[in-house]
């Protein structure tokens, strides 16, 4: 069945994933996120997607809302042999088709069977049903077979109607047949459309900041589109071109990230999947520095985040974790006198932890880090997300008072983050 949609309109898809395990939150949607980032990396935006359980209307409803929304409907689950897998008659019911016995099909499930020297299960034939009309395509790491289909009723202004595949529930299984069976159909559907997506990640301020300094440029609506997404106060940039050619695309999404680096200057610390160890990582290593790390509140997490990075071993010499006041005496040596009078969170603890570790480590930075990550511990002059961080080089110590808010571990991951970027904000000036 080769589909081509009429062209000169910017087609659409729509995501349905089908399973009550989805909706009662067993299963986490990870099918609907692959689908979306592939469909929009070859040009077809995602405009709706609909999560519905093992019922047959539901279903049908759901492939109906979908198929006005969009060109493309990209459903997953419920094609297995099980009673609760009703897809394949959802399918033949909302196409007004009869489900029909493809010998071919049956076959193929079969050998897949006497392949692994086990039987079919009589359960098994109903997979070899497809309704009439359909094509079915291969699964060569199951036995569901996906389905492909087009909505027979063209709309105004359409000559054909709309795209329809639906493929098995596992992950595996929907990778290796939306790459090997479902791409090369859709780069025609895509029709000559190129989307360009660059990412920018920023640290060091709020969503709503850099809305603000953005203003217009995240107007929805706009091409390139700007989406922001947050995680542990790494704000990332998407910014997403649509043109008719990849030529054009690239050069509106450059346009774009330009501004954006006008307009963002310090905040944005790097581009794509990049962390901040990443690139604190690689001015170190450009550089030939060194660095040490001396934790309280954190735990190792800073010392983690550093090490995560292959290569680390170049410029990360030492980390402590110093958790009792006494370690922080014995360990660093950081004068006892000092967390009498001031507290163990306390801006003087922090620079007396970084100074210490840099001395000890002889380095060239050294990070300090404490505060309470709670729940328990805080008062009201020490809050619970109160921390400390102090970066100390040769240009002196630098130690700056946060209050991070969220539970003990984004606490504790923001903390680690916040020491990485001003380390960054030392080093890339
Ligand atoms: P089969 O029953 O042959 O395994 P199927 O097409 O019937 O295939 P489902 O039964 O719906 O698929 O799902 C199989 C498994 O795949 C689920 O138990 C779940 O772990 C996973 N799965 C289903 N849908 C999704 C989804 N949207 N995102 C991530 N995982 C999913």
């Amino acid at each position: 069945m080769g589909i081509r949609l009429k062209s000169g309109f910017m087609k659409k898809a729509c995501i349905v994933s089908i399973g009550d395990e989805i909706l009662t939150g067993q299963t986490v949607d990870t099918n609907a996120s692959y689908l979306s980032e592939k469909l929009v990396s070859i040009g077809v935006p995602v405009v709706s997607s609909y999560t519905v359980g093992d019922d047959i209307e539901s279903i049908v409803k759901s492939l109906k809302l979908a198929s006005s929304d969009a060109d493309l409907v990209l459903a997953t689950g419920g094609l297995g042999p099980t009673d609760d897998d009703i897809t394949r008659q959802a399918l033949a019911k909302f196409l007004g088709a009869e489900l029909e016995l493809q010998e071919e099909l049956l076959q193929e499930i079969q050998d897949f069977f006497t392949s692994r020297g086990r039987q079919m299960a009589a359960k098994c034939k109903v997979q070899a049903y497809v309704p009439a009309g359909t094509k079915a395509l291969a699964n060569n790491l199951g036995t569901a077979p996906g389905i492909m289909a087009e909505t027979t009723r063209p709309e105004p202004g359409r000559t054909k109607g709309k795209l329809v595949i639906v493929l098995p529930g596992v992950p595996s299984e929907v990778r290796q047949m939306f790459e090997e069976s479902v791409l090369p159909e859709l780069r025609s559907f895509a029709g000559g459309q190129a989307v360009v997506i660059r990412k920018l990640r920023c640290f060091g301020t709020g969503e709503s900041n850099i809305a603000g300094l953005l203003g217009d440029m995240m107007q929805r609506g706009r091409n390139p589109l700007i989406n922001c997404t947050a995680e542990y106060g790494v704000i990332t940039l998407h910014i997403i071109a649509t043109a008719k050619d990849r030529i054009q695309a690239q050069q509106m999404a450059e346009k774009d990230e330009k501004l954006l680096r006008e307009t963002l200057g310090e905040f944005i610390y790097g581009t794509g999947e990049q962390a901040l160890a990443d690139v604190v990582g690689e001015k170190l290593a450009q550089e030939n520095k060194t660095i040490a790390v001396a934790e309280s509140c954190t735990g190792g997490t800073l010392a983690k985040l550093v090490t995560d990075i292959p290569g680390a071993s170049h410029y990360f010499t030492h980390g402590w974790i110093t958790y009792s006041n006494e370690a922080k005496t014995s360990e660093l040596g950081v004068p006892a006198d000092v967390i009498a009078i001031y507290g163990a969170v306390s801006e003087q603890v922090a620079e007396a932890m970084a100074q210490c570790a840099r001395k000890k480590a002889g380095t060239d930075f050294a990070i300090g880090i404490t505060g309470i990550a709670g729940p328990a511990g805080g008062s009201e002059q020490k809050p619970i997300g109160l921390v400390y961080i102090s970066v100390d080089s040769n240009n002196g110590c630098e130690t700056k008072r946060f209050v991070f808010s969220h539970d003990r571990s984004s606490i504790r991951l923001r903390a680690a983050q916040t020491a990485l970027n001003m380390l960054r904000l030392k080093i890339y000036v």
